[in-house]
């Protein structure tokens, strides 16, 4: 029998994250079954814990779960906790980790070919994917990071955890300057942008949505006011790429599966 995998989360029906484990395990020869599992909103430790119990072997975690699962763990990347958030489990060991960080600086700079090094980055939102990002970005050597939310008092708890990074609500960014700018929050989902000033995106490199597959209004307004912008499926490919070589031991190629989603 295959070795069971899934992407666990609420809602889940559009994730994409079965396709592309599917392609990773076709290219790489791995016999393993990947599937979807929508958790209820109250019943996420009891989902985790039948579908190991039924023989499953990892799961990658989403919206709105990643701290749950950070909290099931036995033990966790540094990484992990860091950010106080999991989105990958391996059910054998109890062993949490977040490839979220790893997948978006891997997506800007291997795939976009944009230097984070010595860049001015503002990263707009403080919820599970925002956390799992700043390690990563100040790692990746950014002169200033800048963490900007709606509710100012998460970006401020989450900036305080960082040297190096600061944390303002939007309406504190008139006149700012940033080389990359992330959005990190959820609005694109409902059709809305955070709302920042528009004259932002004149001098900007990249604006970089993490909502995948469709034109949010933030990249709308990023793309009018001249910057390259992109959506969050490189990261998406990228991180779930970090949690196959974590699960098998073997690191799939990203760029053939990626160019096969864009294609689509
Ligand atoms: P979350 O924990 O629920 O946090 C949501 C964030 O969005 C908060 O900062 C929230 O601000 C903000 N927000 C929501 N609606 C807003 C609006 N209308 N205007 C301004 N800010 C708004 O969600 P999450 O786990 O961080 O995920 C955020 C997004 O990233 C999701 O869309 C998810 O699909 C995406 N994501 C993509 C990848 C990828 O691989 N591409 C990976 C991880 C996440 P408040 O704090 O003020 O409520």
């Amino acid at each position: 029998m295959s070795d069971r995998y899934a992407v666990i989360g609420n809602p889940i029906a559009h994730s994409r994250s079965p396709s592309i484990h599917r392609e990773f395990a076709r290219a790489t020869a791995q016999d393993i079954d990947y599937g979807r599992i929508e958790a209820p909103l109250d019943g996420f430790a009891q989902s985790v814990e039948a579908f190991r119990a039924s023989g499953g072997r990892g799961l990658n975690v989403t919206l709105p779960f990643k701290h749950q699962a950070f909290s099931l763990c036995s033990r966790v990347s540094e990484r992990a906790r860091v950010a106080r958030a999991v989105n990958t489990l391996v059910l054998e060991t109890g062993f949490g980790d977040n490839t979220d960080g790893v997948g978006l600086t891997r997506d800007i700079g291997d795939n976009l070919g944009v230097s984070l090094q010595g860049r001015a980055v503002l990263l707009l939102g403080a919820g599970g994917a925002a956390r799992g990002v700043v390690g990563a970005l100040l790692e990746a050597g950014v002169a200033r990071l800048l963490i900007a939310n709606r509710t100012v008092s998460k970006a401020k708890d989450l900036a305080q955890r960082f040297a190096g990074a600061t944390a303002r609500g939007y309406d504190e960014l008139g006149g700012e300057r940033f080389d990359v700018i992330i959005n990190a929050t959820s609005a694109g989902l409902a059709d809305e942008a955070p709302r920042v000033p528009s004259a932002l995106f004149t001098e900007t490199a990249l604006a970089y949505d993490m909502v995948y597959g469709r034109e949010t209004p933030f990249l709308a307004a990023a793309r009018q006011a001249g910057a390259r912008t992109c959506d969050g499926l490189g990261m998406l490919v990228e991180q779930a790429a970090e949690s196959f070589f974590l699960w098998r031991g073997v690191r799939p190629q990203t760029r053939p599966v990626l160019d096969k989603l864009r294609g689509a």
